[in-house]
């Protein structure tokens, strides 16, 4: 068994990891931390959503970081404002005994001043979604010509969603001779390119499929007519009644129709898409963390990489475009050891996607028929 104490770590970080109640380290952890304490050197590393990245970066930059300055040192890039928020609070809770320690996050749809306000006070550490980084960075708000490290997390979510040149434009303010560090659940041929352009021969490190603690989420699916598609999902629903869950839909315009025929029929529902503003979606994911929300019915843009505590089930309402989708979806449940179930609610003409989602996760479908009416309150 691996443990904390041999990665190199300092004893105040051994002491947070102890606090978080962490007790061994996941495998992504285990191959990326030594290295990084170790060296400067640019690393691309690949492992499945809930594997612990955040950690896997977090530890060795706080620990390389000098916080006793007042310069911004380290850079991460991340999709989301919802992901930039929750490396931020990881982070600042790691680093809980470094003195002086100064975490910004900086993302879009929150006032620009006070995040500018915040930076000139002096933050060892920036975390950030590309568009507002730019931005600050083009208003002169923002300094990164003396950073060390820089993170590109969820790299291959960034490019999806279409950040690439604000990614050029940003690491063209930064220091050529910095540490970059790609993190990625898949390495697809834009990841490739990134890698190539902006890293000099980059150790790579790609970690089995398992997430933190044992790998518990099992898959079903449920052959329906494409117009059952909705009574399926109530039935599961009603099966289920404890149900946490994230449902999702292919399209934003789905996404808001199934929340609102939800919440029509009594179900403890939310929609999560990019058309809210950000106020709205703070507002439905503390209602989600805090279990006011039962079922989460979101698009893959919005619900990417959040880490919500024991979710029971992820629905797939549809099957996503790209197949490599499910498995950021599926792992949003089973994670830190606990079960989960990814279920797929399918038409017979989509079955054959299920042989190939088979071959990516390793894994097989179980086919379930839908309970009957017995089970449930109609
Ligand atoms: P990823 O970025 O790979 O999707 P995260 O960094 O968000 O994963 O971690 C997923 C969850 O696992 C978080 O809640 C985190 O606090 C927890 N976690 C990370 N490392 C460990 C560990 N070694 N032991 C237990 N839980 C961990
Ligand atoms: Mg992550």
């Amino acid at each position: 068994m691996p443990t904390f104490q041999s990665l190199g770590l300092k004893e105040q970080f051994l002491q947070a990891i102890s606090d978080m109640g962490f007790e061994t380290p996941s495998e992504v952890q285990e191959k990326t931390i030594p290295i990084l304490i170790e060296r400067e050197t640019d690393m691309v590393s690949l492992a499945q959503t809930g594997t612990g990245k955040t950690a896997a970066f977090g530890f060795p930059m706080l620990q390389k970081i000098n916080a006793e300055s007042r310069t911004t040192q380290g850079l991460i890039l991340s999709p989301t404002r919802e992901l930039c928020m929750q490396i931020t609070n990881e982070l600042i809770a790691y680093g809980k005994y470094v003195k002086g320690l100064n975490i910004v996050a900086i993302y879009g749809g929150a006032s620009i001043s006070d995040q500018a306000r915040k930076i000139k006070k002096g933050a060892q550490i920036i975390v950030a979604t590309p568009g507002r980084m730019k931005d600050m960075i083009g208003r002169g708000m923002i300094d990164i010509s003396k950073i060390e490290y820089c993170v590109l997390d969820e790299a291959d979510e960034m490019l999806n969603m279409g950040f690439y040149e604000d990614i050029t434009e940003i690491l063209s303010h930064s220091p050529s001779d910095k540490s970059t560090w790609l993190f990625s659940a898949t390495m697809p041929k834009e990841v490739a390119t990134i890698a190539r352009k902006f890293m000099h021969t980059p150790i790579e490190i790609s970690v089995g499929t398992k997430n933190v603690g044992a790998d518990s989420v099992s898959h079903e699916f449920y052959m329906v007519n494409a117009r059952d598609r909705y009574a399926a999902l109530k039935r599961l629903a009603d099966a289920n009644p404890d149900i946490f869950s994230v449902v999702f839909c292919r399209t934003k315009r789905d996404t808001q129709k199934v929340a609102e025929k939800l919440i029509e029929d009594g179900y403890n529902a939310a929609a999560l898409h990019g058309d809210l503003s950000q106020n709205q979606r703070d507002l439905v994911m503390k209602s989600f963390r805090t279990r006011q929300i039962q079922m989460l019915v979101a698009t893959d843009v919005a619900a990417r990489g959040i880490d919500v505590d024991d979710i029971t089930h992820v629905i797939n309402y549809q099957l996503p475009d790209e197949i490599e989708t499910y498995t950021h979806r599926s792992g949003r449940t089973g994670r830190a050891g606990k079960s989960g179930v990814s279920m797929v609610i399918i038409s017979k003409s989509e079955s054959r996607k299920i042989k190939a989602i088979e071959k990516i996760i390793q894994k097989q479908f179980t086919q379930k028929e839908l309970p009957s009416g017995m089970e449930i309150c109609e």
